[in-house]
This record gives C-alpha cells, sequence and structure tokens, in this order.
C-alpha cells in the first residue's frame, strides 16, 4: 500500500533521514519507534508531502507521492494526525471535524462521516460547540484523530498520539487507534511510548538518527533484548 524506498531528507545541510526504507501493507498497524529526534516525525511530514524529499520515493498504491500537493495526498487516503495535535483552538470541534473533511464535495457524505465520528467519539458529540482550545489533552487527542477521519482515509498517520497523556488516556487512545484500524483503516503508528506502540502493532521498524536499524514482527521485537533495554525500559 505505501512503500517508502531510500528516503533522505535534509534540513538545510543536515541530514535527517538516511535513506530509510520500509512498506505498509494494508490493514496492517505499522509502529514506526525512536528516540527523540531519531527522525520520525520527518518521515511522516514527508509522506504527507509537507516536507521535501532530497532523494528516494514514496510509492502509495504504485504512485510517488512526491510532487504532488498536500491536499490531493489527503484526498488520495492519506490522513495525518500531527504531533501535538494541532487542532486549530479558535474554532469548535464541530468546525474542526468538518475541516477534515475539506477535500470532500458531498454534504450528505460527510453528514455520515461526522455521525460515524461522533459514535466513535461521544465525548466529541457533547462538546460539539465548545472551542477546541478549551479541550483537556486527551479531548484534543480525539479531536486531532476525528478530524483526520472525516477525509475517509484509507491510511492514518498518527505522530505521537500518546504524548502528554495520562496513562488512563494512553490505554484509550491506544484502543481507539486498534478499533479504527479493525474498521479497516490502515494505520502508520510514530511512538515514542515503544511498549504500548509494539503491543498494538503487527510490524515495527526501529529509527535511530535518521536510520533503520532494526525491524520485524512486533511481537520479537518486543523480546529483542536490544529493543528492551534502548526502548522498553527493561
Ligand atoms: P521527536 O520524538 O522529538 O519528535 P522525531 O524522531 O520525531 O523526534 P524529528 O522531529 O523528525 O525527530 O527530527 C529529526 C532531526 O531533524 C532532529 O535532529 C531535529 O533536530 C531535526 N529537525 C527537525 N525539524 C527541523 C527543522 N525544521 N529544522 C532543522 N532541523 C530540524
Amino acid at each position: 500500500m505505501l512503500e517508502v524506498k531510500n528516503l533522505q531528507v535534509y534540513y538545510g545541510v543536515i541530514q535527517a533521514i538516511k535513506g530509510v526504507s520500509f512498506r505498509v501493507e494494508e490493514g496492517e498497524i505499522i509502529a514506526l519507534i525512536g528516540a527523540n529526534g531519531a527522525g520520525k516525525t520527518t518521515i511522516l511530514q514527508t509522506i504527507s508531502g509537507l516536507i521535501a524529499a532530497k532523494q528516494g520515493e514514496i510509492l502509495y498504491g504504485g504512485v510517488d507521492l512526491q510532487k504532488i500537493h498536500p491536499h490531493k495526498i489527503v484526498a488520495m487516503g492519506i490522513a495525518h494526525v500531527p504531533e501535538g495535535r494541532r487542532v486549530f483552538s479558535q474554532l469548535t470541534v464541530y468546525e474542526n471535524l468538518l475541516m477534515g473533511a475539506y477535500t470532500r464535495t458531498n454534504k450528505d457524505e460527510i453528514e455520515e462521516t461526522l455521525e460515524q465520528v461522533f459514535t466513535r467519539f461521544p465525548r466529541l458529540k457533547e462538546r460539539k460547540n465548545q472551542m477546541a482550545g478549551t479541550l483537556s489533552g486527551g479531548e484534543q487527542q480525539m479531536l486531532a484523530m476525528g478530524r483526520a477521519l472525516m477525509s475517509k482515509p484509507k491510511i492514518i498517520l498518527m505522530d505521537e498520539p500518546s504524548m502528554g497523556l495520562s496513562p488512563i488516556l494512553v490505554e484509550e487512545v491506544f484502543d481507539i487507534i486498534k478499533s479504527i484500524n479493525k474498521s479497516g483503516t490502515t494505520v502508520l503508528l510514530v511512538e515514542q511510548n515503544a511498549k504500548k506502540a509494539l503491543s498494538i502493532a503487527n510490524r515495527a521498524y526501529v529509527l535511530e538518527t535518521g536510520n533503520i536499524v532494526l525491524e520485524g514482527d512486533a511481537k520479537e521485537l518486543m523480546n529483542n533484548e536490544s529493543v528492551k533495554k534502548a526502548y522498553l525500559g527493561e
């Protein structure tokens, strides 16, 4: 479904991504784990067309996404839940959700998706007219996920959804990710919480300073000694 080949990304003269390759198959949850600054966010932003790669390919259904405008990438079925949620704080929950559907035109279908999002996130329905900036961190994360779902994505890129959330909310957010995946959406998940990410992923890639250093079945990586030491705090 999504195949990244030899991706190289620079910020000025600094090379942040040094030739990364990985693939995401339809229906999977793929985790990309790694420490601060490893390059996880950069990879997601490059897939979404927000940053230009210097080299490599990002193939989605066989089409190279580079040179395709970010809004077209969304319309093609790739949604991004950014790090730090980035909700529009001066807009209501409802308006934020509608923003997520900006690439769609059929009003009835948008309304139908909105109902599905409200069913998945009853808290958002209750707070439909509340300003997004006044939501709690957990609610903002749910809004960011709901907003992404409004584009009816085939694949959803999630950047550190657990960041800054209490343990109970982290559980809730990961349950939601599992259920979004169960209803047919492929997930590429970037996380510093490697334990949780590996617990829900099918496969995972470990990123260190712009390189993938390990990859494999998520359960196997959980039992890998170097992963345990470096990322699972064991
Ligand atoms: P975190 O978990 O802290 O978000 P990350 O794995 O997502 O980390 P990135 O944010 O992708 O890492 O950063 C990768 C590298 O690129 C880091 O060394 C970072 O300092 C650098 N970097 C990121 N954004 C910029 C930028 N706009 N200008 C210059 N360097 C940048």
